[in-house]
């Protein structure tokens, strides 16, 4: 599967965690932060719907989201550090956009787009947003695809089918959402199951 250069590990790493925060109940979106020679220094996962022990300090409240747990785990030797990267398997919220913008991270992978309620385009319509000169790299290929599955399949465990989420999520990425749902429908996945990384690789064709 594609890879950023720099830590070819980071993304799968990623995707283990937003595994774990999906089969735990929360929503599948994970969060690492690396430093410039690419070792992670902290991580935090979605913890909106378990209490679980894990890598988070934030859980249960409706700021549990991956990148804030990430950053709140940031060692404090680590905080003033202007060349870490944060990888995200979810293009941020407008809450994570702004709490990237007044950490000291200036790099941000996103593994895959949020339509509905991601805020990256936030960054380019303020001047406050605008001089901090965060840079944004959106992935592609099967690490956008494995990321937006996770995303879309909390998002269809979570909520109604005529929610306009869909419509929203669809629309960016047809291909992506009728594959998972010919796969929902055809009982080839069951969204209220334990999903395991190989089961994951294997319907997304990696
Ligand atoms: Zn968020």
């Amino acid at each position: 599967m594609a890879v950023n250069a720099l830590n070819p590990n980071v993304w799968d790493e990623c995707i283990n965690l937003a595994l774990e925060a999906y089969n735990a109940g929360s929503f599948g979106i994970a969060a690492i932060i690396v430093d410039k020679n690419g070792e992670v220094v902290a991580k935090g996962r979605n913890q909106l719907g378990d209490n679980l022990n894990s890598c988070n300090a934030i859980k249960m409240t409706p700021i549990a989201h991956a990148e804030i747990n990430a950053l709140n785990n940031l060692p404090p030797e680590r905080q003033k550090d202007r060349e870490l990267t944060l990888y995200t398997t979810v293009e941020p919220c407008p809450m994570c956009t702004g709490a990237v913008v007044m950490s000291r991270i200036r790099q941000v992978m996103v593994g895959s787009a949020d339509p509905w309620a991601g805020a990256i385009r936030l960054l380019d319509k303020d001047w406050y947003l605008k001089q901090k000169g965060i840079s944004v790299v959106f992935e592609q290929g099967k690490v956008e695809e494995l990321c937006f599955a996770l995303h879309y399949l909390s998002l269809k465990r979570g909520l109604r089918t005529e929610h306009p989420v869909f419509a929203v999520m669809q629309s960016r990425y047809p291909d992506y959402s009728e594959k998972l749902d010919g796969l929902i429908n055809s009982s080839q996945l069951t969204i209220s199951e334990h999903l395991s990384r190989a089961q994951l690789l294997e319907l997304i064709g990696c």
